[in-house]
Formats: C-alpha cells, sequence, structure tokens
C-alpha cells in the first residue's frame, strides 16, 4: 500500500532523492566506496559541498549578492543563538508567532536585551501580529517565515529598516520570496530539504563582523564561511541528500514551479477543511500555512472512527502537535497532490458516513 507521508519533520524527501541517497550508501561516484566512508576533503566530497552551497544560493536568487551559504550542525537551535552571539550588540527586535520564536527569543535573552515588536501568544499563535514598528537603532530584526506547530505562514514581510534574520526552517524553496530582504536565512534540513543533521545558513556577509563579543570559533559565521563550510567535518550524508534535493527542486523548474504545486495542494486541503462541516482550522484564514495545515473534528467522538479510516487509507504522521491537538497535514515539497487528495478523501468519506 502507498503511504502519504504528511509527517512534520524530519518528513518526505522525494523518491529518487532516497534511491539516489541509498546507492552512494553502498557505492559513491563509481568510486566503490560509500559516501559514509571518504575522506571530507576529498575532491568527490569537497565538489558535493561546493554544489550544494551553490545550488542554495541559485534557488533562492542570491547568487552574486553578497551572500554565503553554509552547512552547519545543530539544527536549527543552534541558530537561535548563534544569530544572538554574531549580531547581537546592544538589542534586537523579535516577532514572537509561535513555539519556535519563542525559543529563539528565550536563547537570544541569554546574551543581550530582547524587545518584542509583537506576540501573538495570547492567542495561542493562531495568527500573525501585523502593523508592527521596528525601531531603527536595534542590531537586527528576527522572524520566523512559517510556524510548523501552529500552521501559520506570514505573508508579507515588513521593509525592514535594520538586518532581517528568518528563521525558515519549514517552508525555504517553497514559494517565491524577494530573498535579498533578508540578510540572515536559516533551515533546518529536515522539513524541506533533506534529512536531519545538517541547518542551512545563508548569511549577506556585510553584516558580521560587527559585534564586540569574542565568538567561539564553531558558533562564528566567519569561521565557517573562511573554511568554505568545513571548518569541522561536515554531516556529510545530510549534505549529500539536501544537495540531491535541491538538484530534484532545479530540475522540476525551482521555486516558481514547486510554488504551483504547493499552491494546489493548500487550496484543495483548505477547500475541504472549510467546506466540510465536521471539520474546523485552528488558525485565522488569511494567515494559514501552506506547509502546515492544522485542523480539528468539531465533534470529538468521530476521532477513532476518522483515524482508522485514515490508517486504511495509509495517511501518515497527521496528528497535531500536542500543545494544538487535533490534526497536522504537513504538505512539504516532496509531497504530491495525489496524496492531499487520498486525505481529503477520507475527510469526505467521513461526512458521507457521519
Ligand atoms: C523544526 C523547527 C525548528 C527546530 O529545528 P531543529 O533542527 O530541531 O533544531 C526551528 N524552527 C522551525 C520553524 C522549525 O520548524
Amino acid at each position: 500500500m502507498k503511504i502519504h507521508n504528511f509527517s512534520a519533520g524530519p518528513s518526505i524527501l522525494p523518491p529518487q532523492v532516497l534511491l539516489q541517497a541509498s546507492e552512494a550508501v553502498l557505492n559513491f561516484n563509481n568510486d566503490n566506496l560509500s559516501i559514509l566512508e571518504i575522506s571530507h576533503r576529498s575532491k568527490p566530497f569537497v565538489d558535493v559541498m561546493e554544489k550544494a552551497r551553490a545550488l542554495a544560493l541559485e534557488l533562492l536568487g542570491l547568487e552574486g549578492k553578497g551572500y554565503k551559504a553554509l552547512f552547519l550542525q545543530g539544527g536549527a537551535s543552534t541558530q537561535f543563538l548563534m544569530v544572538a552571539l554574531n549580531l547581537l550588540e546592544k538589542r534586537a527586535g523579535y516577532l514572537n508567532t509561535g513555539s519556535w520564536s519563542d525559543k529563539a527569543i528565550k536563547e537570544a535573552k541569554i546574551f543581550d536585551d530582547i524587545y518584542e515588536v509583537g506576540s501573538s501568544k495570547s492567542a495561542n499563535y493562531n495568527y500573525i501580529p501585523k502593523g508592527y514598528d521596528i525601531p531603527t537603532d536595534y542590531d537586527y530584526f528576527h522572524c520566523t517565515s512559517n510556524n510548523t506547530i501552529f500552521g501559520t505562514q506570514i505573508k508579507e514581510f515588513p521593509d525592514c529598516p535594520i538586518p532581517m534574520v528568518c528563521d525558515m526552517s519549514s517552508d525555504i524553496f517553497s514559494r517565491q520570496l524577494d530573498f535579498s530582504k533578508f540578510d540572515l536565512i536559516y533551515a533546518g534540513a529536515q522539513k524541506n530539504m533533506g534529512p536531519a543533521g545538517t541547518t542551512l545558513v545563508v548569511v549577506k556577509e556585510d553584516i558580521l563582523g560587527k559585534v564586540s563579543r569574542k565568538i567561539p570559533s564553531m558558533m562564528d559565521y566567519k569561521v565557517h564561511i573562511s573554511k568554505s563550510s568545513m571548518f569541522n567535518t561536515p554531516p556529510v550524508f545530510a549534505v549529500y541528500t539536501s544537495m540531491l534535493t535541491l538538484e530534484w527542486l532545479k530540475d522540476l523548474g525551482g521555486i516558481k514551479a514547486i510554488e504551483k504545486e504547493n499552491e494546489k495542494k493548500a487550496r484543495l486541503m483548505y477547500s475541504e477543511i472549510d467546506l466540510n462541516p465536521l471539520f474546523k482550522g485552528f488558525s485565522v484564514k488569511e494567515d494559514r500555512s501552506y506547509m502546515n495545515a492544522t485542523f480539528n473534528l468539531v465533534d470529538d467522538t468521530l476521532k477513532e472512527t476518522f483515524d482508522t479510516m485514515l490508517k486504511e487509507a495509509g495517511i501518515s504522521g497527521i496528528n497535531g502537535h500536542r500543545s494544538v491537538g487535533g490534526y497536522r497535514a504537513s504538505m512539504y515539497n516532496a509531497l504530491s497532490l495525489d496524496s492531499v487528495k487520498a486525505l481529503v478523501e477520507v475527510m469526505s468519506e467521513l461526512e458521507s458516513k457521519a
């Protein structure tokens, strides 16, 4: 039976990427050696790293614009503190739109003064605050483009008078944006790019080197840039698999092409949530995420029946996060429209039964 994988992360990857990655575990580059057992300084792997870095910039439209791409370790969660260590001198502004933003704020507060320019915490993060001011004398502004847990997404980014930092872990490469509005973008690979174990950081070089503190080498973006993202042993398999996914995306026609697919999936998903009286969406309509659709059953006594039907249809990974409950359908780049159709069918079948 085909499994429709709606997992929120680690999550679905394109089948051909999984095949290529598994082949490389046994025989990489036709050298009869596994990608897991060669030096990261060998030419074949250096080529992988360089290709992955170049593809990331190319797909985002940031080539030749003063940006560098790095594949680091420690997850997006390490970026919460690395951003502050590298950029925070006096004060920074954060938009609090979900648990991930909240964690980013908590880490940055270890170092210095953080001001929340806006927050939807009191509404359990079911919307994106708007109309907030970003003080011009702050070091940077930090936001989270997509709230994986609550299912909201920033549709319009502010014209930011100071460097803009964005956690794009769960929607990077999913929609067209003017990425040059951002000075630093980071994303854990395991949502929309590859396996867990590496984090993409895209940073505009000229914002670095301005803080007075000493930064430990592993935490210093400048050190990683000067070593071409090879300061220490990189997570070779995660970088390789991410490179394959970026190649897959480029061959499809890049972000422009995948955005169209993502819009089709989200439209289908949300129209079912809105039209089927058995379900209600969690977040406000205008801020709904195209990646993670959160919804609940209106009548919880139907849960067992619905869950059984989902299982029988091969639908996997749609239980909501513990802080929201209900259901969450994650529709990352590699998820096909057919999988959303399969889910929507079960939802309408439940309606005809109830
Ligand atoms: C998953 C996620 C994180 C955490 O990523 P780790 O790689 O587990 O540290 C951070 N931010 C967002 C938006 C996420 O979706």
